[in-house]
């Protein structure tokens, strides 16, 4: 098991990269620690597999160095990195049977016979392969070949991490989360590095102790699920992450605050002097659903507000709002009225957040970067 840092790496598949958006990975520094289960986390096209490739070793970055406890391994090959990849879909061999698929990296590893039984029956109970063990793979569902694909990564308890680029693809949904409270046990019980790749934030947080959110090519934040829920670094991550995703709303600066459609809100001299300080023309106040305070009655710090739509889901209801010229949602609970076509809304300071350039500022004025 490994520490897995990764030093001011950038890569492009294109030879000659003319600027920024040739790049697949645009330059970034990450550490993933030891032992830690962690979700990489962002939509598709984003540089999850790129990253991946090139933390196994099957790519070779354009710039920058991947390094393993310290150790610079740019130059050896994935076997020397010790690292173990399930990918998106299976890579079994069709003539073997299930048992000598996963056994397969034990014998090449020279472990004993005995201890090669123990643990594949092992991993087989854990990943219900038992009845298919001496089947031969050819005839498997996709389903069990992508077990087996699983279970050949899983085998080995002596490599520096396991990598799963979105393992639970083929997978249908009832085993898909099965597998995924395996997978979180299999980490429990061998404390092995492992970094799992999707683009479900479900999955990242049923899975992972740690997220990293990765957009065009970088990671933007890298939190734990409430981390990222209450604090995103990022307009991205704000926007991603929940559901619905944050309130957006670019604004323009004012003496003592933030306007948009003339309405006033008015923010801390340390936001402000943040605002001043970048010069930047893109502010954004982002709030989530969840911190959105509506009300039947005005206030010193509510503004008034139509409702346009409620959306009734059970336990909570969504409320679509319309606030001057923006589209604003409200999560409420399922025993809050909201009848009238008209209420009051507010946004509580602790959860009202400043970006710019997409980035948070920090009640500080510091603005944040992703580690
Ligand atoms: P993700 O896994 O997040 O979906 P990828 O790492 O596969 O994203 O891709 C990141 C970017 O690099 C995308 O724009 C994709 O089109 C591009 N890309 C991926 N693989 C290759 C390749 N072999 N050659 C050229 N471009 C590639
Ligand atoms: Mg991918």
């Amino acid at each position: 098991m490994a520490e897995i840092q990764l030093n001011s790496l950038a890569h492009s598949y294109s030879r000659h990269p003319a600027g920024s958006e040739d790049y697949a990975i645009r330059r970034m520094s990450h550490t993933w620690h030891k032992g830690g289960a962690y979700a990489l986390l962002g939509p598709s096209g984003c540089g999850k597999s790129t990253m991946l490739n090139i933390i196994s070793g099957l790519l070779e970055p354009s710039e920058g160095d991947v390094l393993f406890d310290n150790v610079k391994v740019n130059e050896l090959s994935p076997k020397d990195r010790n690292i173990a990849q399930v990918f998106q879909f299976p890579v079994v061999y069709d003539s073997m049977t299930v048992y000598d698929n996963l056994a397969f990296p034990l014998k090449n590893a020279d472990m004993p016979k005995a201890k090669i039984k123990a643990k594949v029956e092992e991993i087989a109970a854990i990943l219900e392969l038992e009845a298919v063990l001496h089947k031969k793979a050819k005839g498997l569902t996709a389903d069990e070949k992508q077990k087996v694909s699983m279970g050949r990564g899983l085998v080995r308890d002596d490599v520096s991490a396991i990598l799963f680029d979105e393992p639970l693809t083929v997978i249908d949904p009832q085993l898909k989360w099965r597998l995924r409270r395996k997978l979180k046990q299999i980490h429990e019980q061998f404390n092995i590095t492992m970094v799992y790749v999707t683009h479900d934030q479900l999955e990242a947080s049923t899975f992972a102790d740690k997220i990293a959110v990765m957009y065009d090519g970088q990671i933007v934040q890298f939190g734990t699920p409430r981390e990222l829920f209450e604090s995103p670094n990022h307009t991205f991550v704000g926007f991603f992450i929940g559901s619905p995703g944050m309130n957006l709303i670019e604004v323009e600066p004012t003496e003592g605050g933030v306007r948009f459609d003339g309405i006033d809100v008015p923010l801390s001299e340390h936001l402000m002097e943040a605002i001043r300080a970048d010069q930047s023309g893109n502010i954004k106040l982002g709030i989530r659903p969840e911190f959105v305070h509506l009300t039947g009655h005005a206030a010193d710090d509510t503004y008034p507000c139509e409702v346009r739509d409620i959306e009734d889901l059970g336990t909570y209801k969504i409320v679509t709002l319309q606030l001057g010229g923006q589209t604003l949602k409200a999560r409420v609970d399922e025993d809050q009225e909201v009848t009238s076509e008209s209420v009051h809304v507010g946004f509580p300071r602790q959860w009202l957040k400043l970006y710019v350039d997409e980035f948070l500022v920090d009640e500080r004025g510091a603005k944040e970067q992703a580690e």
